[in-house]
């Protein structure tokens, strides 16, 4: 072939490679992007890889989307990463030299992280805890080489192990752009908990870091910005001491993990309120989401499949970089002065595939846990106890293996947004209650969650063979999950096989402005006691007493708005005590007719409730349904009394 021939060829190759991919998208990848507008060049992407070295000595390698081993930090850069964020223990080992895990972060690992990063060309972020282990919102404990200090001497520690530090990081010729004094301190740092001695404490840190680097950003950090009333308190607290002098800061840092952080409007409103106030940068200092709902490493993970918290994206990759995409966008278009993300240890992955045994050995030997056994000498309660693997290897950006995910690209592709073609990414998962005497209806469609998080409709058909189907009607109230097909993906179905109970306030926990009282004899007292104790469930229920004899006879009734065609059973229950010759019964009225009652009720004495059921009766259309119980007390002359709680209306096949 010719040079033209040849040139002719490539071009119509690449035409045909070309044409079937959408404008605007980068070629073989399938992640959508939605490109954030406004995006500085200059806004910091960062990665918090503290657990990087911890990781290497175990064993863990990194590749590139070559599909080659590569360093991490250049895999980052290639990315879009370019700040490294890096947490500093004071001293995280025990007296033998064995590290309290969580990798071991002390100043020497932040400095070998450091060096790295500035030949990857990235800055770095230094986090410090002020502790020998973790610090977060529910502990700041005192490094234990300042425990007994007064907040005096304790400051001068401080400064001379931040100046220390900071002289380091400048000898191996890091670049360091910003720097933490503290790590999510909602009120504690260092083991102390006044606000003037948290300042001093922060002060000492910012003072010595500019003394070294005078030009890297100071950051204060506090986590829940669900509560802004707290954040409001935090900034307020450093402005008056700001004003005294001490602790000057820059960024006011937050983190942010949506599954329990809030909204992103509640974020936005708060960091832009604290930036407008205070004059201060803002930014994400952490955040991460589950690209997975699996475990790869033999300790159970933080975020799962199940459980009880904010799921705004499914658990897969696309999700996890609509999540970032989608804070990145909060804090460049939805914050004044919002200045970056930091994504949290997004390359802390499993240290092996083979067993818990494996990985234990690793976890205790190189610090790639969350905690070692040897950091009981220092946190018996916790990290004594729960020492162990990694709880959130399902968040990294890296599979188990070590390769990258395609969410990784979010943090270049957002720039210009990736047109990749939207297509279904996961399938949401319905949730269905159904009576016991009613047949089991299932949603006809499901919604696709598609790869631009918007949702569309999918006809599902479902696998429930009549024979499980009859099942769940004779088993009792229990839960399933039903399987099926929709789109070409796995569908699941949520079922809770319940006995539905038609009356409204059936408890009585509502105040019982559903029931209507007739007082027929004038009872000194008969309403809503609010009472536990006396509740059969709950803590309020029906109350009657009173003292003279023949003066308690009342009817306690519902009349029935909605109620579907067929067969039902009203039953009640009753507790009490000195009522003497009594008539208790429950009844069901149609059109206003007694056409079924209970066998009598009887009171016996205290917490011996009564339960009685009325025969099963028909509702046709048309027909006024009302249910109720009449109680008529003689009295033994020390005062009549009872409970009445749990009315129950039920369909019965
Ligand atoms: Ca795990």
């Amino acid at each position: 072939m010719t040079g033209k021939a040849l040139f002719s060829m490539f071009l119509l190759l690449s035409l045909l490679l070309a044409l079937p991919m959408a404008a605007g998208a980068e070629e073989g990848s399938p992640l959508f992007v939605k490109k954030v507008e406004n995006l500085p060049d200059d806004f910091i992407f960062g990665m918090d890889v503290s657990s990087v070295l911890a990781e290497e000595a175990s064993g863990v390698t990194y590749y590139g989307f070559d599909g080659q081993p590569a360093d991490l930090f250049r895999v980052l850069a290639d990315n879009g990463i370019n700040y490294i964020r890096v947490r500093v223990w004071n001293d995280p080992f025990d007296s033998q030299g064995r590290g309290f895990g969580g990798g071991n972060c002390d100043i020497p690992a932040a400095v070998e992280i450091g060096k790295r990063a500035a030949a990857a060309g990235q800055k770095l972020l230094v986090d410090f805890h002020y502790s020998d282990f973790w610090a977060d919102p529910g502990k700041q404990m005192v490094p234990r080489a300042w425990k007994g200090m007064g907040i005096e001497e304790k400051s001068e520690a401080a400064f001379t192990f931040t100046r220390d530090c900071m002289a380091q990081l400048k000898e191996a010729g890091v670049d360091v752009g910003m720097v933490q004094v503290g790590n999510e301190t909602n009120g504690a740092l260092a083991g102390e908990k006044t606000w003037m001695n948290i300042a001093y404490i922060m002060d000492a840190g910012a003072r010595a870091v500019r003394e070294i680097y005078p030009d890297a950003l100071i950051a204060v950090h506090f986590a829940n910005p669900e509560n802004p009333d707290s954040y409001r308190t935090y900034a307020k607290k450093l402005d008056y001491y700001e004003k005294g002098g001490l602790i000057h800061y820059d960024v006011f840092a937050t983190s942010y993990y949506p599954y329990w952080h809030g909204t992103l409007e509640n974020l936005s409103g708060i960091m832009t309120e604290i930036a407008e106030t205070y004059g201060k940068k803002v930014m994400v200092m952490e955040t991460s989401y589950a690209y997975t709902g699996e475990d790869t490493d033999f300790f159970g993970n933080t975020i799962g499949d199940g459980g009880s918290f904010t799921k705004d994206y499914p658990f897969t990759v696309q999700g996890q970089a609509n999540s970032v995409r989608n804070i990145t966008d909060t804090v460049v278009n939805g914050m004044k002065d919002g200045i970056g993300v930091c994504y949290w240890e997004g390359a802390w992955i499993t240290v092996g595939n083979g067993s818990w045994e494996e990985n234990h050995e690793k976890w205790e030997k190189y610090g790639s846990g969350w905690a070692s056994s040897y950091a009981a000498v220092y946190d018996p309660g916790d990290a004594g106890k729960y020492y162990g693997g990694n709880a959130v290897d399902n968040q990294a950006f890296f599979d188990a293996e070590g390769c990258p995910l395609e969410s990784l690209k979010v943090f270049r592709l957002m720039r210009d947004g990736n047109a990749a073609e939207v297509r279904a990414d996961a399938l949401e998962e319905p949730s269905v209650v159904c009576d016991l005497a009613m047949p089991l209806e299932l949603p006809e469609t499901v919604n696709a969650v598609m790869t631009d998080n918007s949702r569309r409709p999918v006809p599902v058909t479902w696998n429930l063979p009549a024979e499980k189907d009859r099942a769940m009607h004779e088993s009792g109230p229990d839960r399933y999950e039903i399987d099926g097909e929709a789109g070409g993906m796995p569908a699941k179905c949520y079922v809770s096989m319940i006995e539905y109970n038609y009356l409204a306030d059936y408890s009585f926990e509502e105040g019982g402005s559903a029931w209507v009282i007739t007082d027929l004899k004038k009872a000194d007292e008969l309403y809503i006691e609010d009472k536990k104790n006396d509740s059969l469930t709950g803590s309020k229920h029906m109350h009657f007493w009173s003292a003279a004899r023949d003066s308690v006879e009342f009817t306690l009734e519902q009349t029935m708005a909605g109620l579907p065609e067929g067969k039902f059973r009203f039953s009640v229950s009753i507790m009490g005590g000195d009522c003497g010759d009594t008539d208790i019964y429950a009844y069901v009225k149609v059109n206003g007719e007694i056409i079924a009652r209970s066998e009598p009720m009887a009171v016996t004495g205290y917490a011996q409730w009564d339960t009685k059921s009325t025969p099963v009766f028909t509702h046709s259309a048309g027909d006024e349904i009302t249910v109720g119980v009449y109680v008529k007390c003689a009295g033994s002359g020390n005062g009549a009394w009872g409970k009445i709680d749990d009315a129950m209306l039920n369909s019965v096949q």
